[in-house]
Order: structure tokens, then sequence, then C-alpha cells
């Protein structure tokens, strides 16, 4: 007997047939004899359906409220699953995120979760019950409801799995596994069979949305095994691993494991700034002062004493802002300088523990590139990725030209 946390995203309970099969599948899991923890996402499209409600009504609602309603989505599925496991004559009961006791800090929409008390749970589990809990949604030491951030559901699902120390963690979805890439935007990615952690960490960081990036963190750091799989058909998903397991199983590791893209982001730069100590920090303490993250930073070289540029990027959502402050606190600050923005802007990464022991991974992309007569307007490279920053229109041509160049093609099926 096997204690699984079993996670469905918003496609695979989107409708009232999904949310049967769901059931039907839980049901096969507890016939076999397993104890089996749901956590399910609100159904597709709920929670920006409610994100847009909130904007109708106020374009500025405090983050206490806006947690309070894009939780209800969850609370929606928890009960009709619970509904429709009793319809299979399977014992079940719905939990929100309090009720299953996960504490988090305050941070109403990005909150991180503090604490699981996981008594009541394990009582049900060992009462033979199935446990539905409701995704993306904790509640901080007051009992205001808080949520995790897009995509969190993913991260209750791994945060429920380590604190239960179950055997498996199932992130069900609407693709069979992580790929190279995103399929629905290169047909001939390929599914993985594994993954390590660094890698997936990396990729979800840098875009690829199949897991989110603190679900993948709560793997590593407690050791949880997660596994990602088709919600539609059976098959056995991909598995990601601590790097140390891979290596013992493949000789040699592909140069690169797979391309993330993200067209989120938006690129601010600042011409002629002064080259003197502190104009860095000048330049992004306001920034950060706002609460504002950056991501990618460049700064010229230039001649001793003179002007320099300074380039970094932003969440596209932050874009309004972060120009404001630049051109309200930062350009008068520095007395000089020229502001410029542009936010049809695409960051494309290749990302691959392989290419820490190879040299020339960067010069074989830039040609790459080069030669589908893409511009690189930025670049930042770490041990194991490198990202460009293109032109958005540029971006899925990128991705293709990539996944051919780099070895990542499907074989059986013919070039787009
Ligand atoms: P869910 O609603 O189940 O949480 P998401 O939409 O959050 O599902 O994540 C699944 C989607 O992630 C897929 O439909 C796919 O388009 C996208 N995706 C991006 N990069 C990858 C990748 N490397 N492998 C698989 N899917 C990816
Ligand atoms: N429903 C939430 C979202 O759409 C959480 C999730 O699906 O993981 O972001
Ligand atoms: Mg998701």
């Amino acid at each position: 007997m096997a204690l699984y946390v079993q996670k469905f995203g918003g496609t695979s309970v989107g409708s009232v047939e999904r949310i049967k099969a769901v059931a039907n599948k839980v049901k096969r899991f507890r016939d076999e004899g397993h104890q089996v923890v749901v956590v399910v996402s609100a159904m597709s499209g709920e929670t920006n359906r409610l994100i847009e409600l909130a904007e109708q009504i106020n374009d500025e609602p405090t983050p206490r409220e806006m947690d309070m309603l894009v939780s209800t989505g969850e609370q929606v599925t928890i009960s009709l699953l619970a509904m429709a496991l009793h319809r299979l004559g399977v014992p079940a009961t719905s939990y929100t995120g309090a009720q299953v006791g996960i504490q988090t800090d305050s941070a109403y929409t990005k909150a991180r979760i503090q604490r699981i008390d996981t008594e009541d749970l394990r009582a049900d589990l060992d009462d033979g019950q199935v446990v539905v809990a409701a995704g993306f949604q904790g509640a901080d030491d007051e009992g205001n409801i808080t949520t995790l951030g897009r995509g969190g559901s993913d991260t209750t699902g791994v945060a429920l799995a380590a604190a239960l120390g179950a055997d498996e963690c199932q992130i069900y979805t609407d693709v069979d596994g992580v790929y190279t890439t995103d399929p629905r935007v290169c047909s001939r990615a390929q599914r993985l069979e594994t993954i390590t952690v660094e890698e997936m960490l990396e990729l979800a960081s840098l875009g690829s949305k199949v897991l989110q990036i603190r679900a993948v963190e709560f793997a590593g750091k407690y050791n949880v095994p997660l596994r990602v799989l088709s919600s539609f058909e059976d098959g056995p998903g991909t598995l990601i691993v601590a790097e140390s397991d891979q290596e013992e199983d493949s000789m040699e590791e592909p140069l690169i494991s797979g391309i993330a893209f993200t067209d989120k982001e938006a690129k601010l730069t600042l011409l002629n700034t002064p080259d003197v100590p502190g104009v860095a920090s000048r330049i992004l303490g306001p920034i950060a002062d706002a609460n504002i993250e950056v991501d990618m930073i460049v700064q010229n070289v230039a001649p001793v004493g003179d002007y320099t540029d300074f380039t970094f990027t932003v969440a596209k959502s932050d874009y309004k802002q972060t120009m404001q402050i630049l051109k309200d606190q930062v350009l008068p600050d520095l007395g000089s300088g020229e502001l410029r923005g542009d936010d049809n802007i695409a960051k494309v990464s290749l990302v691959g523990v392989g290419m820490r022991s190879h040299a020339g991974v960067a010069s074989r992309m830039f040609r790459v590139l080069a030669d589908e007569n893409v511009n690189i307007r930025m670049v930042s490279t770490s041990e194991i990725k490198i990202s460009v920053v293109i032109d958005e229109k540029h971006m899925e041509l990128a991705v293709r030209a990539l996944h051919t160049a780099f070895g990542l093609d499907k074989q059986d099926i013919e070039p787009e």
C-alpha cells in the first residue's frame, strides 16, 4: 500500500465530465489499496474570470480581497469532486487550504507555506477516506485566506506530499510529461523520461509553466518523488530526479535538456548614465523599494570617467510602474541620461546540466539565431543555462530553430 498525493490542474477538472473522470481515476488507485490525497485547481479559466471581475470593480483591489476572491475557484472543484467520489461509493471529504492545515505567511497573492498540520489529515486517511484538498490556498496565523501565486496548486500538492512523507506526488495535467520545450509551440518536442531538479528549477523559473517553481523547490528540498503525467491517458510521465540519480543511469548527458521561453518581460534602458560608483544601486534601489523584481541586468563597459548604458528587464505587468519610477525619481537623481523601453520582447533560454562541461554552447546558439536573422538584444548565462532577449515576434521561430539545432527534435516526424 502506498500513499499518493495526486494533483489535478484546471483542464483536468474543467467540466463535469472531467471531474467524473478524475473521480474514476482516484477510485482505481484506492481500489488497489492505496491511500490518496487529491489536490485540485479551479476549473480551467475560472481564476482568470475571477481576476477580470475584480478588475471591473476596482483597478487596485487590496491583495487580501483578491485572495478571498480567487480562492473560491478551488472551493467549487473540491466539493464537486467529493460528490463525484461519493457517487462511486468512495468515502471522501473536501477541505479548504486552511482546513487541511496549510499555514502560510501573510504575503497575499504570493504567500509562502510555513507549516502544515497533518494530524486531522492522517486521521481521515487512516479512516479510509480520500482527502480532497483545495490547491493554491492557505491561511495566515490570523486565519486570513492567502494564495500561493499563479500555478500554486502544484506547490500545495508537493508540500502536502512532503508533510505526509508520501510515496509519490503526481501532477496530472493536459500534457503527458515534461517536454524538451512546450509541445504547443514545437510539435517536435519530446517527452523526457526524467529531468533533474536543478534543470526543472531553471525551466520553471525561465517560463515553462508545466510546474510552479516553488513546487520544484519543495520537491528538491524535501526529496519528494515528483512525477508529471497526463490526466487523460495512462503513461509513465516524467520523473523529476535528484542529479546524482540521473548521472548513474546515463553515461553521457545531453548537452541541452530543454528550452524555456517567455514573453512576459519588458526591457528598460537608461542611456548615457554617469559611469561612477553607486549608479547601479541608485537606478535599482527605488525599483526594489517598490517591490518590483528585476531579472536580467546589463551594463556596458565605458571608457574611464565616461558615460555608460544600463539595461534591465522586469515583468511586463510592472513595466509601466518601472518606467514611471525611472522618469520621476531616477533620472532627476542621476542628473543625466535618456530613457528607452520595450515591452515587445521575449526571453529564450537553453537549459541543461550537460552544458557545464561543454564550451561553445553560447556560440552555437548565437550562430543558429544569426542564421534565422534574429537579433540578440541581451544575454545572460549561468552554469546550466543561457538566456537571450530577442524581439517578441521571433520567439517561436527561435525556439523551433534551436530545438532542431541542438538535436532535441523527435525523429519520426517531418520538420516544420
Ligand atoms: P495545469 O492547469 O494542469 O496546472 P498548466 O497549464 O499550468 O496546467 O501547465 C501545463 C502546460 O504547460 C502545458 O499545456 C504546456 O503548454 C505548458 N508547458 C510549457 N513548457 C512545457 C514543457 N517543457 N513541457 C510540458 N509542458 C509545458
Ligand atoms: N487556480 C490557480 C491558477 O489558475 C492555481 C492553479 O491552478 O494552480 O493559477
Ligand atoms: Mg499549472
